[in-house]
Protein backbone atom coordinates (compact mmCIF):
# COMPACT_ATOMS: atom_id res chain seq x y z
CA UNK A 1 0.00 0.00 0.00
CA UNK A 2 1.00 3.44 -0.65
CA UNK A 3 0.26 4.74 2.44
CA UNK A 4 2.59 1.94 3.67
CA UNK A 5 5.55 3.27 2.11
CA UNK A 6 5.07 6.70 2.70
CA UNK A 7 5.64 5.94 6.26
CA UNK A 8 8.27 3.67 5.95
CA UNK A 9 9.84 6.67 3.56
CA UNK A 10 9.90 8.84 7.11
CA UNK A 11 11.72 5.94 8.83
CA UNK A 12 14.12 5.90 5.98
CA UNK A 13 15.17 9.09 6.76
CA UNK A 14 15.13 9.43 10.05
CA UNK A 15 17.32 6.60 10.35
CA UNK A 16 19.22 7.75 8.12
CA UNK A 17 19.74 11.21 9.48
CA UNK A 18 20.64 9.78 13.10
CA UNK A 19 23.16 7.99 11.74
CA UNK A 20 24.76 10.46 9.85
CA UNK A 21 24.95 12.93 12.91
CA UNK A 22 26.05 10.43 15.29
CA UNK A 23 29.00 9.00 12.94
CA UNK A 24 29.83 13.02 11.64
CA UNK A 25 29.81 11.41 8.18
CA UNK A 26 27.25 12.38 4.95
CA UNK A 27 26.72 11.58 1.92
CA UNK A 28 23.37 12.40 2.92
CA UNK A 29 22.13 14.52 0.39
CA UNK A 30 22.28 11.80 -2.24
CA UNK A 31 20.70 9.30 0.13
CA UNK A 32 17.62 11.22 0.67
CA UNK A 33 16.79 11.64 -2.60
CA UNK A 34 16.87 7.72 -3.28
CA UNK A 35 15.05 7.13 0.23
CA UNK A 36 11.42 7.23 -2.17
CA UNK A 37 12.75 5.00 -4.58
CA UNK A 38 13.93 2.29 -1.74
CA UNK A 39 10.60 2.87 0.03
CA UNK A 40 8.64 1.83 -2.89
CA UNK A 41 11.19 -1.20 -4.01
CA UNK A 42 11.21 -2.57 -0.38
CA UNK A 43 7.97 -2.14 0.34
CA UNK A 44 6.01 -3.05 -3.10
CA UNK A 45 8.33 -4.35 -5.17
CA UNK A 46 10.98 -6.49 -4.36
CA UNK A 47 10.93 -10.30 -3.68
CA UNK A 48 13.54 -11.04 -1.18
CA UNK A 49 13.10 -12.96 2.39
CA UNK A 50 15.05 -10.83 4.67
CA UNK A 51 15.62 -13.83 6.30
CA UNK A 52 16.73 -15.89 3.90
CA UNK A 53 18.62 -13.24 1.39
CA UNK A 54 20.71 -15.67 -0.20
CA UNK A 55 18.14 -17.72 -1.45
CA UNK A 56 19.07 -18.21 -5.18
CA UNK A 57 15.54 -17.52 -6.30
CA UNK A 58 15.45 -13.96 -4.95
CA UNK A 59 15.10 -10.46 -6.95
CA UNK A 60 18.39 -8.77 -7.03
CA UNK A 61 19.25 -5.28 -5.77
CA UNK A 62 22.46 -3.29 -6.53
CA UNK A 63 23.07 -0.21 -5.57
CA UNK A 64 25.61 1.68 -7.50
CA UNK A 65 25.97 5.14 -5.57
CA UNK A 66 27.51 3.27 -2.91
CA UNK A 67 28.86 5.79 -1.44
CA UNK A 68 24.67 7.17 -0.15
CA UNK A 69 24.33 3.90 1.32
CA UNK A 70 22.54 5.38 4.51
CA UNK A 71 19.52 5.04 3.74
CA UNK A 72 20.14 1.53 1.94
CA UNK A 73 20.85 0.26 5.40
CA UNK A 74 18.25 1.87 7.29
CA UNK A 75 15.89 0.73 4.38
CA UNK A 76 17.29 -3.16 5.21
CA UNK A 77 17.71 -2.79 9.07
CA UNK A 78 13.91 -1.52 8.90
CA UNK A 79 12.89 -4.71 6.70
CA UNK A 80 14.71 -6.85 9.40
CA UNK A 81 17.90 -7.61 7.25
CA UNK A 82 20.04 -7.33 10.71
CA UNK A 83 19.33 -5.29 14.09
CA UNK A 84 18.37 -2.03 14.07
CA UNK A 85 20.89 -2.22 16.82
CA UNK A 86 23.39 -2.18 14.33
CA UNK A 87 22.73 0.83 12.63
CA UNK A 88 24.64 3.05 15.48
CA UNK A 89 27.61 1.36 14.58
CA UNK A 90 27.55 2.73 11.31
CA UNK A 91 31.17 4.55 9.93
CA UNK A 92 32.55 2.65 13.24
CA UNK A 93 35.89 0.88 13.53
CA UNK A 94 35.03 -2.58 12.86
CA UNK A 95 31.36 -2.25 12.13
CA UNK A 96 30.03 -4.25 8.42
CA UNK A 97 28.57 -0.53 8.10
CA UNK A 98 31.07 1.21 5.95
CA UNK A 99 30.95 4.75 4.41
CA UNK A 100 30.12 2.73 1.48
CA UNK A 101 28.59 0.02 0.64
CA UNK A 102 29.97 -3.74 1.56
CA UNK A 103 28.71 -7.32 0.71
CA UNK A 104 29.04 -8.21 3.99
CA UNK A 105 25.95 -6.44 4.97
CA UNK A 106 22.82 -9.09 4.41
CA UNK A 107 20.80 -7.70 1.94
CA UNK A 108 23.83 -6.49 -0.22
CA UNK A 109 24.65 -8.07 -3.67
CA UNK A 110 27.89 -6.06 -4.26
CA UNK A 111 30.04 -3.53 -2.28
CA UNK A 112 30.44 -0.77 -4.26
CA UNK A 113 31.53 3.26 -3.85
CA UNK A 114 34.18 3.24 -6.81
CA UNK A 115 31.11 4.36 -9.33
CA UNK A 116 30.51 2.58 -12.65
CA UNK A 117 30.61 -0.72 -11.91
CA UNK A 118 27.23 -2.06 -10.64
CA UNK A 119 25.43 -1.63 -13.77
CA UNK A 120 27.78 -4.06 -15.99
CA UNK A 121 27.24 -6.81 -12.77
CA UNK A 122 23.78 -6.30 -12.85
CA UNK A 123 23.86 -7.03 -16.46
CA UNK A 124 25.51 -10.55 -16.00
CA UNK A 125 23.46 -11.02 -13.25
CA UNK A 126 20.07 -10.50 -15.25
CA UNK A 127 21.83 -12.67 -18.56
CA UNK A 128 22.43 -15.47 -15.80
CA UNK A 129 18.45 -15.52 -15.00
CA UNK A 130 17.84 -15.18 -18.39
CA UNK A 131 19.69 -17.85 -19.48
CA UNK A 132 18.13 -20.47 -16.27
CA UNK A 133 14.95 -19.51 -17.44
CA UNK A 134 14.27 -17.67 -13.81
CA UNK A 135 11.71 -15.69 -12.84
CA UNK A 136 13.44 -12.92 -10.97
CA UNK A 137 14.10 -9.80 -11.31
CA UNK A 138 17.71 -7.40 -10.96
CA UNK A 139 17.62 -3.70 -10.52
CA UNK A 140 20.12 -1.23 -10.23
CA UNK A 141 19.87 2.16 -9.18
CA UNK A 142 22.32 4.57 -9.76
CA UNK A 143 23.39 8.38 -9.66
CA UNK A 144 23.15 10.70 -11.93
CA UNK A 145 26.85 11.53 -11.69
CA UNK A 146 28.09 8.32 -12.14
CA UNK A 147 26.39 7.89 -15.80
CA UNK A 148 30.07 10.03 -16.66
CA UNK A 149 31.67 6.62 -16.29
CA UNK A 150 32.05 5.46 -19.95
CA UNK A 151 31.42 1.65 -18.31
CA UNK A 152 28.43 2.33 -17.64
CA UNK A 153 27.27 3.22 -21.49
CA UNK A 154 28.64 -0.48 -22.46
CA UNK A 155 26.51 -1.61 -20.25
CA UNK A 156 23.83 0.20 -21.95
CA UNK A 157 24.75 -1.06 -24.96
CA UNK A 158 25.16 -4.33 -23.90
CA UNK A 159 21.47 -4.64 -22.26
CA UNK A 160 18.98 -4.72 -25.23
CA UNK A 161 21.41 -6.79 -27.45
CA UNK A 162 20.81 -9.69 -24.93
CA UNK A 163 17.24 -8.83 -24.71
CA UNK A 164 17.43 -8.10 -20.88
CA UNK A 165 14.01 -7.64 -19.96
CA UNK A 166 14.44 -9.21 -16.69
CA UNK A 167 16.49 -5.55 -15.92
CA UNK A 168 15.31 -2.56 -14.78
CA UNK A 169 17.42 0.22 -14.32
CA UNK A 170 16.78 3.77 -11.97
CA UNK A 171 18.70 6.90 -12.40
CA UNK A 172 18.60 9.06 -9.33
CA UNK A 173 18.52 12.15 -11.77
CA UNK A 174 18.70 14.76 -8.79
CA UNK A 175 20.71 16.87 -11.31
CA UNK A 176 23.60 17.79 -8.83
CA UNK A 177 26.87 15.56 -8.36
CA UNK A 178 29.62 15.96 -6.06
CA UNK A 179 31.23 19.30 -7.74
CA UNK A 180 28.39 20.51 -9.21
CA UNK A 181 25.28 20.95 -11.21
CA UNK A 182 25.61 17.64 -13.81
CA UNK A 183 24.34 20.04 -16.68
CA UNK A 184 27.54 22.27 -16.20
CA UNK A 185 29.86 19.45 -15.10
CA UNK A 186 29.05 17.05 -17.93
CA UNK A 187 25.38 17.44 -19.54
CA UNK A 188 23.87 14.23 -19.32
CA UNK A 189 20.39 15.71 -21.79
CA UNK A 190 18.43 14.79 -23.47
CA UNK A 191 18.82 11.50 -21.03
CA UNK A 192 15.29 10.06 -22.27
CA UNK A 193 16.66 10.10 -25.97
CA UNK A 194 19.51 8.91 -25.11
CA UNK A 195 18.60 6.03 -23.63
CA UNK A 196 15.48 5.55 -26.51
CA UNK A 197 17.96 5.25 -29.34
CA UNK A 198 20.01 2.53 -27.19
CA UNK A 199 16.82 0.96 -27.32
CA UNK A 200 15.86 0.83 -23.85
CA UNK A 201 11.95 0.78 -22.36
CA UNK A 202 11.93 4.62 -20.86
CA UNK A 203 9.77 5.34 -17.58
CA UNK A 204 10.34 8.91 -16.74
CA UNK A 205 8.74 9.99 -13.14
CA UNK A 206 8.72 11.77 -10.21
CA UNK A 207 11.32 10.22 -8.33
CA UNK A 208 8.75 11.17 -5.02
CA UNK A 209 5.93 9.77 -6.09
CA UNK A 210 5.18 6.64 -4.68
CA UNK A 211 2.44 5.91 -6.88
CA UNK A 212 4.81 6.79 -10.00
CA UNK A 213 7.34 4.55 -8.49
CA UNK A 214 5.15 1.71 -8.01
CA UNK A 215 3.75 1.91 -11.27
CA UNK A 216 6.66 2.22 -13.36
CA UNK A 217 8.78 -0.54 -11.11
CA UNK A 218 6.04 -2.98 -12.01
CA UNK A 219 6.21 -2.31 -15.51
CA UNK A 220 8.60 -3.93 -17.75
CA UNK A 221 8.19 -5.67 -21.30
CA UNK A 222 8.92 -9.19 -22.99
CA UNK A 223 11.92 -7.99 -24.60
CA UNK A 224 13.87 -4.64 -23.66
CA UNK A 225 15.15 -3.55 -20.65
CA UNK A 226 13.59 -0.54 -18.41
CA UNK A 227 15.05 2.30 -17.19
CA UNK A 228 13.09 4.82 -14.89
CA UNK A 229 14.07 8.44 -15.05
CA UNK A 230 13.75 9.38 -11.34
CA UNK A 231 13.32 12.68 -11.59
CA UNK A 232 14.64 13.63 -7.62
CA UNK A 233 15.85 16.56 -5.20
CA UNK A 234 18.59 16.14 -3.52
CA UNK A 235 18.75 16.15 0.08
CA UNK A 236 14.45 16.03 0.06
CA UNK A 237 12.72 15.68 3.01
CA UNK A 238 15.21 18.67 5.05
CA UNK A 239 14.35 22.23 3.30
CA UNK A 240 17.74 22.71 4.55
CA UNK A 241 19.46 20.34 2.23
CA UNK A 242 17.21 20.28 -0.49
CA UNK A 243 19.00 21.13 -3.96
CA UNK A 244 22.24 22.25 -2.17
CA UNK A 245 25.12 20.60 -3.36
CA UNK A 246 26.70 21.75 0.29
CA UNK A 247 24.80 18.69 1.43
CA UNK A 248 26.19 16.19 -0.59
CA UNK A 249 28.97 15.52 2.09
CA UNK A 250 28.30 17.31 5.12
CA UNK A 251 26.78 16.16 8.81
CA UNK A 252 24.27 18.46 10.39
CA UNK A 253 24.70 20.06 14.19
CA UNK A 254 22.82 19.44 16.91
CA UNK A 255 20.16 21.90 15.74
CA UNK A 256 20.16 21.12 12.43
CA UNK A 257 19.40 17.72 13.56
CA UNK A 258 16.39 18.05 15.66
CA UNK A 259 14.85 20.28 13.12
CA UNK A 260 15.74 18.15 9.96
CA UNK A 261 13.87 15.01 12.29
CA UNK A 262 10.99 17.12 12.82
CA UNK A 263 10.29 18.34 9.49
CA UNK A 264 10.86 14.09 8.35
CA UNK A 265 8.50 13.01 10.72
CA UNK A 266 5.97 15.53 10.46
CA UNK A 267 5.34 15.28 6.96
MG1 LIG B 1 23.27 13.32 -8.38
Amino acid sequence: MISDTIEFSKKIRSETLKMVYNAKASHIGGAFSMADILAVLYGNIIQIDSKDPENPNRDRFFLSKGHACTSLYASLALKGFFSMDLLNTYSQNDSILLSHTSHKVPGVELSTGSLGHALGVACGVALAGKIKKSKWRVFALLSDGELDEGSNWEAILFAPQHELSNLTLIIDYNKIQSFGNTNEVLDLHPLNDKFKSFKWNVIEVDGHNHEALDYSLKNKTDKNPTVIIAHTIKGKGVDYMENKLLWHYKSPDEKQYSDGLKQILNK
